[in-house]
């Protein structure tokens, strides 16, 4: 199957999430997959993300080519899945938030422009350090992807209620007419 940046893949409410997303089952090593591994798909990212990033009011379009320093943009990436992740569960550590300032103090030092994929997921991931209900952020339930909740009652478990949502009601329900099969 040809893969495409569609916009379930933006669901994360900010850019520096849909870019943490880019990684599918991050801690599952046998459906562990990298969706920046391959250089077209990766510079195929922010044209997409101008489009379908839940920020992009905020960032416009950015420049349409790969980090100048993919090297570097995928160290971004990692500080912030690591500490936001930790985040979330109450866990993250100064040592992780300071990995993730210098991260993208050193993206930002690099970058050619504010306009560019690393400059914007940096300014991104810094708003977020600040958000002022870091409470919102979630890991979902089905896929563990980390979103923003924007739901007035802030009840979401899932990325995307079309995608994971609909998985596991499909599991469940799978799972309970087989339990009224077997004996
Ligand atoms: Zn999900």
């Amino acid at each position: 199957m040809t893969f495409s940046w569609t916009p379930h893949r933006f669901v994360g409410g900010a850019l520096a999430l849909d870019v943490a997303n880019s990684v599918i089952l991050r801690h599952e090593p046998e459906g562990r997959r990298d969706r920046f591994a391959l250089p077209e798909q990766l510079a195929a990212f922010p044209e997409a993300a101008s489009l379908l990033s839940g920020e992009r009011d905020r960032f416009g379009v950015l420049r349409p080519v790969p980090p100048q320093n993919a090297t570097l943009f995928l160290e971004l990436r990692e500080a912030i899945d690591a500490y936001f992740r930790n985040r979330v569960r109450g866990e993250a550590s100064r040592q992780q938030l300071a990995t993730l300032l210098e991260v993208s103090a050193t993206a930002l030092r690099a970058s050619p422009g504010d306009d560019s994929l690393e400059a914007a997921t940096a300014h991104s991931a810094l708003g977020l350090i600040c958000e002022p209900e870091p409470e919102r952020m979630k890991i979902c339930f089905n896929c563990g992807w980390l979103f923003i909740d924007r739901s007035k009652n802030r009840s979401r478990t899932w990325c995307d209620m079309a995608v994971c949502g609909n998985r596991v009601k499909a599991s469940r329900h799978y799972h309970r007419n087989k339990k009224e099969i077997s004996p």
